[in-house]
This record gives structure tokens, sequence and C-alpha cells, in this order.
């Protein structure tokens, strides 16, 4: 007969099936669905999709056994599967519900398993291998050592209630255990590469939203933070203060000392801003709006320590104060003319308060450079 024909092909389908059920798992976990019922949906709809793959298999192990009127049967290329498919489920996510969901089910798959006397043991014994998984599956799959071990533990309860169910194994212990090896693999393999793409897509988010220079956020974030600070103003009144400054005759620096020196002094501009930030507000945050351009934003006014013009004037001292040595030991120093404004009730758009403290910044370049123009002393 075909027998071993069949079981190949069925195996081959049913690993299909499988890499099916785990991505469509993990895509339901990452999709970002925008509408807020489906947000909910969320974790019923992994509940649904676990149990509904669980079943599935076993309808179709039900369906081959009678068929071909024999109790032992194919039922032995299903188990493997459905083992992969909770294993997968409650490494990848943990969720009450869908391990309460998982109970209730092999409750019922243990108590339905013909000539299973002592069911309770192995359903006592798959809660304890299961608990292990929700808990810890993450730090086990990161180590094969524990991985595979772990998962062939997992099976034991399952693999031995179905060798006393069917009295027996007609495929042989090492083709059975081969087949879990292969589904396990399997799993390890995807879990592997959509961890690997998450960590990628997060850097690539990380990267998108910082200046690859100096690492403080970019004019993008900068616009977004602005118009965010905007209507949380429009909602609840909170004041907030932007500041904005450029850096003195930078070309000259570039030009005297090279590109590459004009750099380093970004990143120390960057560096300093860092430092000094959280002795002028603990809700504020800098940014590199353009080349030689720096701002920060001081979100609620009242977190400000000292006036605007001193705030302004500080950083302009500190900044003003970095020494520089090149390579060839030539040492010098940097100025920057800066504008500060607030939001305002008659302001229209986010952008607003941007456009006066921009025009601060160029009185203050037309009027000498390294000084400061803020709302107090126009
Ligand atoms: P001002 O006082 O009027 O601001 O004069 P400035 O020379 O600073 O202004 P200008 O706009 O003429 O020159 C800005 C320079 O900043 C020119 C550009 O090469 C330099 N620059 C912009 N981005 C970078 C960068 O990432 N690295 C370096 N080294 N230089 C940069
Ligand atoms: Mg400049
Ligand atoms: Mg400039």
């Amino acid at each position: 007969m075909l027998i071993w024909e069949v079981r190949g092909v069925n195996f081959i389908i049913n690993l299909l099936l499988l890499t099916g059920f785990t991505l469509l798992y993990s895509w339901l976990q990452r999709t970002d669905f925008h509408l807020q019922i489906w947000e909910r949906l969320r974790g019923v709809s992994q509940i649904v999709l676990t149990i509904g793959f669980l079943v599935l298999f076993h309808l179709a192990s039900e369906l081959r056994i009678m068929e071909a009127h024999d109790r032992q049967g194919l039922g032995w290329s299903y188990l493997a599967f459905q083992i992969g498919v909770i294993i997968f489920a409650l490494f990848f996510k943990r969720s009450r519900w869908l391990f309460l969901s998982l109970t209730v089910t092999l409750l019922f798959w243990y108590w339905w398993l013909p000539n299973l006397t002592w069911w309770g043991y192995f359903f006592v014994a798959t809660m304890i291998v299961m608990g292990i998984a929700d808990r810890f599956g993450y730090l086990i799959i990161d180590r094969p050592i524990l991985y595979y071990p772990f998962c062939f533990l997992f099976s034991a309860p399952f693999l031995w209630a179905n060798w006393i169910s069917l009295r027996g194994i007609e495929v042989g212990w090492v083709i059975a255990l081969a087949q879990c090896f292969v589904v396990y693999y399997l799993l390890w393999f995807i879990y592997y590469q959509l961890k690997r793409q998450n960590e990628r897509q997060a850097l690539l988010i990380y990267e998108a939203r910082r200046d690859n220079l100096t690492k403080l956020s970019n004019f993008r974030i900068f616009t977004e933070d602005l118009h965010q600070a905007f209507k949380e103003y429009g909602e609840n009144g909170t004041q907030y203060l932007l500041y904005t400054f450029d850096i003195d005759h930078f070309k000259w620096v570039n030009d005297r000392y090279g590109h590459l020196e004009g750099n380093e002094v970004l990143k120390a501009v960057a560096t300093e801003l860092n430092r000094l930030l959280p002795t002028i507000s603990t809700n504020s945050k800098a940014y590199r709006v353009g080349g030689e351009e720096f701002s920060f934003i001081v979100f609620d006014v009242e977190t400000q320590q000292g006036t605007a013009e001193m705030v302004a004037d500080q950083v302009r001292q500190e900044i003003g104060g970095l020494k520089f040595i090149t390579p060839h030991d030539e040492q010098f120093q940097i100025t920057i003319s800066m504008g500060q404004d607030q939001v305002d009730a008659e302001d229209q758009n986010y952008l607003d308060v941007y456009k006066r403290a921009d025009q601060r910044l160029y009185h203050s370049k037309e009027a000498g450079r390294n000084r400061v123009s803020t709302v107090t002393q126009p």
C-alpha cells in the first residue's frame, strides 16, 4: 500500500499548515489595527486561531482514522503538530485567557481519549509543563540547550497518553520523535526569524527618529513633539517654551579645521546640551533641527529653573565655555546665538512658536552674535 507516501505527503502539508499558523498568530500579535474594536479583538482572535488549529488537526486525524478503519491508522501524523501549535502559542505570548482556553480544550481532549483510564495524571502533567512554557518560554527558546530537551519533556504526556490510547505506535518511536524534532526546529526557526525582524524594525524606527551624528532627536521628532505640546496646550493649557540656537561662523570652523573637527564640535554641543537640560527642567528635550542648529523644548513652564533669559544665557555661556583641541594641538572655542519664545493664546498653528523663536535667533545674529533674545528681553 501507499501508506508511507500518504504519511510523507501528510507530514509536509501539516508542516505548511503549522507554518501558516505561526505566521498568522504572530501577524495578529504585531499588526497595528488602527480600529479600537480590532485592538480589543486581537487576543480573542489569537485564541480562536490556536484552538481552531488544534481542532482542525484533531478532526483531520479522526477522519483519517475512520477512513482507515483502524485506530492506529494515521493518528500519529497529527499529534506533533498539535503539540507545536500549543508550544508556539505559549512561547510567543503570555496571556491568562489563552492559557485558560488551552486548559479547557486539553481537559476535554484527555477526558475524551479512548482507553486512557488515568487521564487525570496526564492532564496534570500537561498543566505543569504548560505553566513552565508560559512563564519561562522566552528564556527557554533563546537557549537551544534548554529548548530541545524542554520541548521533548513538554511532549511526553501527550505522546505517552496517545500511545496508551492508540495501543501502540505503528510508525515506531524513532519516526514519531523525529517528527517532533522537525516541528521543534521549525518553530524555533520561525520564532528566531520573527525576533530578528522585530529587532531590525525597532532599530530602523529608532534611527528614523535620531540624528545620526549627535544621536539627538531629529527635526521630524521636533515637529511631532511641538505638535503634541500644542495640542496639550489647547486641551489643558500647559504652557511650553522653545529655545533655538545656531553656532556662529560655523562655516569658518569647517574651513579652518576641517569637516571632521566640525563634526566633533556638533557632537560636543549635543553632549553638553544633554548634560545641561536636566538641570533646566525635568520635562524638556533637545533636538538637532538643522546642520548646526539645535533646539530644546521645556514642555511645562512650571518645571523650569529660572527665567527664560537666565536659561538661555546659561546655555550660551556653557557652550561658549567648551574648549576644542584639534589633532594638531590647535585650541578654539565657539559661540552661539539663541532665540526663545513661548506658546501664545493667539497661535493658530503649532509652528508659530518656532517661527517667532527663529526670528529672535536672527535678531541675535544681526545684533552681533554670541547673544540671546528671549520673550522678556526681545
Ligand atoms: P552664522 O554665524 O551666520 O550662522 O554663520 P555660519 O557659518 O555658522 O552659517 P552658514 O549657514 O554659512 O554655515 C553653516 C555651516 O554648517 C555650513 C555647513 O557646511 C556646516 N554644516 C552643516 N551640517 C554639518 C555637519 O553635519 N557637519 C559639519 N562639519 N558641518 C556642517
Ligand atoms: Mg551658524
Ligand atoms: Mg545655520
